[in-house]
């Protein structure tokens, strides 16, 4: 018997073709699959005779096709038409670009519809609608792409929702039997849970709304609770760890002083607390395991950096993991930059730099800064002391443990520019302690903030040319356009390339533009970085997925599309992209939501400039109404559940102590045990 555990390539439904497709949405078994969530819903529940249809409805009609064709306009466009008939009139059809469909669709088949009702020209008409054959139909045929709330999911190139909707309705059907409740009933009553395999029916097939909601709280808390677990069973793991490494700290104090004095500048007093904190850390007995968390720009690296001088003090090497080469030779410029009047080696490894030279220079470096690419076996890092993991959130909790698995026992320090409120830190990380940059640096220009009211976009873009060609070297810009889907869906991709055509011919012709999207690869992704790093390039539009920790001391100007989408942590984080040198420095955004709501809700970043602050005010001002939403996109580190669902994590905060309480080890919950261990392979932290 076939087991969800077993990968999708045994399925006889999924080509080869598809594997690679897949795992772009990280879907690799069976299982992955069926936990592959639909982020909302098509309602088209409402099945209506072709008599009955109105302009503007979202129906579903089911008939037989009068007839097909591809039609040719005069621009060489294909255009399909068809007729749908039932038995009370008949309703044009029009698909555009889908010639394809005269091969599956013909005269005679009978087919259910799904798609808003419109006038085109004279006549009602669908244009294109979503279709299901049907081949015989009775009152009890299910209808999976008709009919009712249609699951829409996160796609990826040559796989659309329609095809997972297949795939994932004849699984459900065969693997439901394997799906086993993992939590008590007592806790499930308490927290009102549904049952796990109801759960993953109607996350996928709801019958209602309310249903739909009921099972993704149930998923959502599936989601925190493992993750509250994962993180209080480590913590008690280390406090039972022992390091031998309790650095010396007072012996070198006056050595340390020294080298904060000789800085290029003062610390803020949220970093010198910082620093304290983690001098505490780094004297005890126990490893310190602590999460720095700062504003881009409040200064971590440099907090960082004094951490490691004090391992190399105490005979100790340092590494520092950065999600990106980009990134990691920022760091290594910075860091050498510090430490090399000290006397201290520094070694950057990235893919492209890991030749046999530098690996020996890596066995002598006090401090060694790269990316991913440290973690590889024959790379060794001797008396390591101290591992730092900056944007800890791009690592999974796999990647995250070997780092460390490279000394024994050693500190680690992981940074985040997320703004996480303390409360929920607290829950999800429960297994780090926290240090909380709340301040920038003396001197910071703020980001003059605008909302852009949509009548002033022209005199905006010729306001950003010439700001870009009024200084020497060039002023540089960002454009920002936002996730369309829930994650970065081709869609996404496509409005950002279409953004980057249009702005190019038609608005500035006479500037250099550049395009950064995550479909790129990641040789592209960083040629184009660099480029604009080096100002070969005046304006760089990209997705919201450019690295936040990235430093283009020449950008003075943050653009954002759809900035509604967006949440106001999120374009804080955004517009901390700009406004790095004491340069007067400026944020746009646009919307074309100008209800009051959003204008108010956006308007808070006029005035406010601290991102733990907005990330409460993101609390308050989005409310449970957005379940389906957008919404997600705030919570970095979750797949399901979001930051702002306070009860929820709350709650499941409190499931986890009630399970430990009287099973430290899990064994009476071997599924929740095995959940728990596949978080550790799995990137459980990815966005
Ligand atoms: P982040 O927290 O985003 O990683 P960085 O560490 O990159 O921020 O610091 C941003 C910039 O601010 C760097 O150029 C750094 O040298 C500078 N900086 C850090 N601390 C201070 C300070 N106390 N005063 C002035 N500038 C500082
Ligand atoms: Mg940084």
């Amino acid at each position: 018997m076939l087991q969800l555990s077993q990968p999708v390539s045994i399925l006889r439904m999924i080509g080869p073709s598809y594997l690679s497709k897949l795992k772009n949405l990280e879907i690799e078994t069976i299982e992955d699959l069926l936990y592959h969530i639909p982020f909302r819903y098509d309602n088209y529940s409402l099945v209506s005779k072709v008599s009955d249809l109105q302009e503007g409805e979202r129906v579903t009609v089911i008939g037989t096709i009068k007839f097909i064709k591809n039609i040719y306009t005069r621009h060489g466009r294909k255009i399909q038409k068809a007729e749908l008939e039932d038995d009370t009139g008949k309703i044009d059809i029009v698909w555009y670009n889908q010639p394809f469909l005269i091969t599956i669709l013909h005269t005679g088949t009978k087919v259910s519809i799904a798609g808003e009702v419109r006038w085109f020209g004279k006549r009602l008409s669908f244009e294109s609608p979503d279709y299901e054959i049907i081949q015989n139909f009775t009152h009890h045929t299910q209808l999976i792409h008709s009919g009712r709330l249609v699951p829409v999911y996160p796609e990826t190139a040559g796989i659309s929702s329609k095809w997972l909707r297949s795939r994932i309705y004849s699984l459900l059907f065969k693997f439901s039997p394997q799906i086993e409740e993992f939590l008590p009933g007592n806790i499930l009553r308490k927290f009102q849970l549904m049952d796990e395999k109801e759960a993953i029916f109607s996350i996928h097939f709801p019958a209602d709304y309310d249903l739909a909601q009921k099972a993704r709280k149930r998923l959502e808390f599936d989601e925190l609770l493992t993750l509250s677990l994962f993180a209080q069973i480590n913590r008690r793991k280390r406090e039972d760890e022992k390091t031998n490494l309790k650095f010396k700290v007072h012996e070198f104090g006056e050595k340390i002083s020294k080298f904060i004095i000789n800085l290029p500048f003062a610390l803020t007093s949220a970093q010198k607390k910082s620093v304290e904190e983690i001098v505490t850390d780094l004297k005890s007995d126990k490893p310190m395991n602590r999460l720095l968390e700062g504003d881009v720009g409040s200064g971590k690296t440099v907090v960082a950096t004094i951490s490691m001088y004090m391992a190399y003090l105490n005979g100790y090497s340092s590494v520092l993991m950065a999600p990106t080469e980009i990134l990691a030779k920022q760091h290594y410029d910075t860091i050498s930059g510090f430490l090399s009047p000290y006397g201290i080696t520094t070694n950057l490894v990235t893919a492209k730099n890991k030749g046999p030279r530098n690996k020996k220079r890596t066995k002598s470096a006090a401090v060694t800064i790269g990316t991913h690419a440290l973690l590889s076996k024959n790379l060794r890092f001797p008396k390591l002391g101290l591992v730092v993991i900056d944007e800890q959130q791009r690592f999974g909790v796999e990647q995250r443990a070997q780092i460390r698995e490279k000394g024994n026992s050693p500190h680690s320090l992981t940074m985040t520019a997320t703004p996480i409120p303390r409360t929920i830190a607290l829950t999800i990380y429960a297994d780090l302690d926290l240090s909380v940059i709340d301040e920038m640096p003396l001197g910071r220009t703020t980001v003059k903030t605008w909302v852009v009211p949509s009548e002033k976009r022209r005199a905006a873009y010729n306001w950003i040319r010439k700001q870009i060609l009024s200084s020497i070297p060039r002023n540089q810009v960002f454009i920002v356009c936002p996730f369309i889907e829930a994650s970065e869906s081709l869609t996404t991709v496509k409005a950002a390339t279409i953004e980057y055509e249009s702005l190019k011919s038609e608005i500035f012709p006479d500037l250099r533009l550049g395009l950064l999207h995550g479909r790129m690869s990641s040789g592209v992704k960083d040629k184009t970085l660099s480029d604009f790093k080096e100002g070969k390039l005046d304006i760089l539009v990209s997705t919201p997925v450019v690295e936040v920790g990235i430093d283009i001391p020449n950008a003075t100007i943050m653009v954002i599309e759809a900035a509604d989408r967006f949440g106001l942590a999120q374009l804080h984080q955004l517009r901390g992209r700009v406004g790095r040198r004491n340069i007067p420095s400026y944020c746009l955004l646009f919307t074309e939501k100008e209800n009051a709501s959003t204008l108010k809700r956006l308007k808070f970043l006029e005035s406010t400039f601290s991102g733990p602050k907005l990330a409460e005010l993101d609390l308050e001002l989005r409310g449970p109404g957005e379940l389906f939403g957008l919404r997600q996109h705030g919570s970095p580190g979750l797949k399901i559940a979001s930051f702002s669902d306070i009860k929820l994590i709350e709650d499941s905060k409190s499931a986890a102590v009630e399970i430990l309480s009287t099973d430290i080890q899990l064994s009476n919950y071997p599924l929740l045990q095995k959940k728990i261990q596949s978080l550790s392979g799995k990137n459980v932290a990815s966005n």
